[in-house]
């Protein structure tokens, strides 16, 4: 097991002599076994992070360590790194055992050592019966735990794994999700996954990083980054159906500071402990998720009387979307299933523990309580 440091990790890359920073500063350190996503956009660095790692790129400034041992200059099969890719081509004209072993087979292993290796690994990864098979027979799901095999057979100190689970569809891709993470509780090797899919890394992860453009935007447990976003790109990023993000702006009445939608449709008292960070007649960013909005039925001083516009029903939830302004509906999930219509007047309230205020200008989060933000 072993501590992975990025420490300062800067990669440019030249495109018509105009550069472009894929990774900049980044700066993350992994404890023993933890289990790390890297989370952002398409192209926001994350493969060429993964591959800087794994030694397929060079790094333009900045170190690698794992545990004392900087890194970055070793050749990648050095680095005792195990790396599965999205799509991992195998070698068509051999077996699944031929390909799992082949490394070991061209540094002369001995052929007892290298059988004992693949058993213990196929069994591990629930592979044994395709072992005499051939790589075309296999589905997506048995090919990425082929993948994953061909990784770990070097027991490798870190294993990175690039978007293992993006060509699987539905309920082969939950399954492999949830192979994963056992075969993690299995093996406790150090693992940094890649994905753009937020409730993978959240399901999976036991930290989550972040990546906007090439930057680090937030560092934390899959709770810290939901409850507590850093800014407003973390905060729409992580949750599905995501937050209700809108502008308000503050408004004096009555001696109480309140915010108001644009078109002051939604009015609602700034809840305590924010007052003393929101200028009058300014405009913030609010943000709430769906799940943090109640409906109800008894008068309350911080109710909002409104009309349902659409009402799904799902089951075991249901949504109600509420159309405050001309581009902007609010959404909320409740777990309760009302017998609600399009016009259907309701009554909501917002969790105020649960609100968050972003400024507009740079996207941070405005609030009291202390939260480690990378950017500020
Ligand atoms: P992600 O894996 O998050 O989708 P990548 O790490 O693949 O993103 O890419 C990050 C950025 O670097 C993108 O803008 C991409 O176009 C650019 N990039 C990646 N590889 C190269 C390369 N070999 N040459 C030039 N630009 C590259
Ligand atoms: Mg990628």
């Amino acid at each position: 097991m072993a501590k992975l440091i990025l420490d300062n990790l800067h990669k440019t890359y030249y495109k018509n002599k105009e550069p472009i920073h894929a990774v900049s500063d980044l700066n993350i350190e992994t404890n023993d076994g933890e289990f790390v996503a890297l989370l952002g956009p398409s192209g926001c660095g994350k493969s060429t992070t993964l591959r800087m790692i794994a030694g397929l790129e060079g790094v333009t400034s900045g170190n690698i360590r794992i545990g004392d041992h900087k890194i970055n200059d070793l050749h990648p099969k050095d680095r005792n790194i195990g790396l599965a890719f999205e799509n991992y081509a195998m070698y068509p004209p051999l077996s699944v055992y031929e390909n799992i072993s082949f490394n070991m087979r061209a540094k002369n292993v001995p052929r007892q050592k290298i059988k004992k290796q693949v058993e213990k690994i196929s069994d591990l990864l629930d592979i044994k019966d395709l072992l005499h098979m051939n790589p075309s027979a296999l589905s997506g799901g048995q090919k990425q735990r082929v993948n994953i095999a061909r990784a770990l057979i070097r027991r490798p100190e870190v294993l990175l794994l690039d978007e293992p689970l993006s060509h699987l569809d539905g309920k082969v891709r939950h399954k492999m999700r949830t192979e994963i993470k056992h075969l993690h509780n299995e093996i406790k090797c150090t693992t940094i996954i890649v994905t753009h899919d937020q409730l993978e890394a959240m399901a999976l992860a036991d930290r989550i990083a972040i990546i906007k453009d090439g930057v680090l935007q937030q560092f934390g447990t899959p709770l810290e980054v939901f409850n507590h976003p850093v800014n407003e790109f973390v905060a729409g990023f992580i949750g599905e159906p995501p937050m209700n993000i809108f502008s308000v702006f503050t408004k004096f009445k009555d001696g109480n500071i309140y915010f108001t939608s644009k078109n002051e449709k939604l009015q609602f008292k700034v809840p305590d402990k924010y007052v003393e960070f929101v200028q009058e007649g300014k405009e913030y960013h609010f943000g709430i998720r769906p799940t943090d909005i109640s409906v109800i039925t008894d008068d309350h001083p911080d109710s909002i009387d409104t009309n349902v516009t659409v009402f799904e029903n799902l089951g075991e939830e249901s949504r109600i979307h509420i159309k405050i302004e001309e581009d902007n509906i609010l959404s909320i999930v409740s777990e309760e299933i009302y017998p609600f219509d399009t016009g259907d007047h309701i009554k909501i309230k917002f969790d105020t523990d649960r609100i968050h205020i972003f400024d507009i200008e740079t996207g941070g989060r405005i609030e009291n309580t202390k939260v480690t933000a990378i950017l500020s």
